[in-house]
């Protein structure tokens, strides 16, 4: 694998048509102007609720949206380009997404056995049978389901959540995938086992896996991942190392994130934080800073015009007027 490998997304771009008229179309903005940089090796979260576009960015990046415009660039592959050429078997050997629902993925009625050997055979059709097997079970070996033989056998409904989530990372790694697209990976998992997920996937950047942790929980956010961008309606209002931007926070909204992270006997006034509003909805039209409706700062110049990036520190950027 290079050393250099990584992702860059550059002013990202996403809308969908909404309905409209015969000679007008109405658009909604799911992305807007998203730039970030994943690396292998590390892990980039992008935090924020339902509809924060966070999604919508990793299905851009494997090619499961077109862009509206932008340009994402795959280990120096422009793939937004209709120059790129790769096949979308060849890429998605190296761009992976995992689910936050692993069992929707896996065939009931086939084994885990079943299920490692189908990709590996798609992306590796050279491989005789014994080498198939032979990945099967380093691959689950790897990701923890030892012994791996005996979980081979399994069928998917004899696997709890955590073991599930463990074979859909296993998938990815025995097509040597470069990059893994979580999205939101243990949301459905249960508490005591959400931790051990988190760690492996900790491990395998250490295999050189880089990986982009989709999450509505910026706590896990912080422990996991080394750079974090902060999603609302489709923008990114703050991002950077994650310990800068969940240590000090500085977008109100960002502010109002931490504050939902549960303390042991500590009372927190959410409503002190900002005010109770829909979430908007974004279109190509829609004018200055997504959160205004909500912010309790917000000054008459924030309804109108889209904050700048500025920069806090060596790595940590803000979309704020206050700023
Ligand atoms: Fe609040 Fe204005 Fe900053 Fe937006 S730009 S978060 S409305 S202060």
């Amino acid at each position: 694998m290079s050393e250099a490998a990584e992702i860059i997304v550059e002013d990202l771009v996403i809308d969908f048509p909404v309905g409209g008229g015969l000679f007008k179309k109405n658009y909604l903005r799911a992305s807007s102007e998203v730039s970030l940089t994943l690396r292998s090796g590390e892990a980039l979260a992008i935090v924020g609720e339902s509809g924060s576009g966070k999604s919508t960015c990793a299905r851009a990046i494997c090619r499961i949206y077109p862009p509206t415009s932008g340009k994402i660039t795959v280990d120096g592959e422009e793939i937004t380009s209709p120059a790129f050429k790769w096949s979308q078997r060849d890429y998605a050997a190296k761009v992976q997404m995992i689910f936050q629902d692993p069992f929707g993925s896996l065939n009931p009625v086939h084994t885990i056995r079943h299920h490692m050997a189908r990709p590996i055979r798609i992306h590796n059709p050279g491989l005789t049978g014994d080498q198939v097997e032979e990945l099967t079970i380093s691959s689950l070996e790897r990701v923890g389901l030892s012994p791996a033989k005996q979980t081979a056998d399994k069928f998917p409904y004899e696997l709890s959540g955590g073991q599930r989530q463990r074979v859909a990372i296993a998938r990815a790694v025995a097509v040597g995938a470069q990059f893994i697209l979580a999205d939101e990976p243990i949301s459905m998992l249960d508490v005591s086992i959400r931790l051990g997920i988190l760690n492996l996937m900790d491990d395998m950047k250490k295999d050189g896996i880089g990986f982009m942790y989709i999450t509505h929980d910026i706590a896990t956010a912080r422990y996991f991942a080394e750079r974090t961008a902060v999603m609302y309606v489709g923008h990114m209002v703050e991002w950077g190392e994650s310990d800068s931007v969940t240590q000090n926070p500085k977008h109100p909204y960002t502010q109002l994130l931490i504050s939902a992270v549960p303390e042991a006997g500590v009372r927190k006034d959410r409503e002190s934080m900002a005010k109770k509003a829909d979430i908007p909805v974004r279109s190509p039209e829609s004018r200055g800073c997504p959160f205004a409706e909500r912010c309790l700062q917000a000054m008459d110049h924030c309804k109108t015009e889209m904050p700048a990036a500025t920069k806090l520190g060596e790595d940590h950027f803000v979309r704020c007027h206050l700023y």
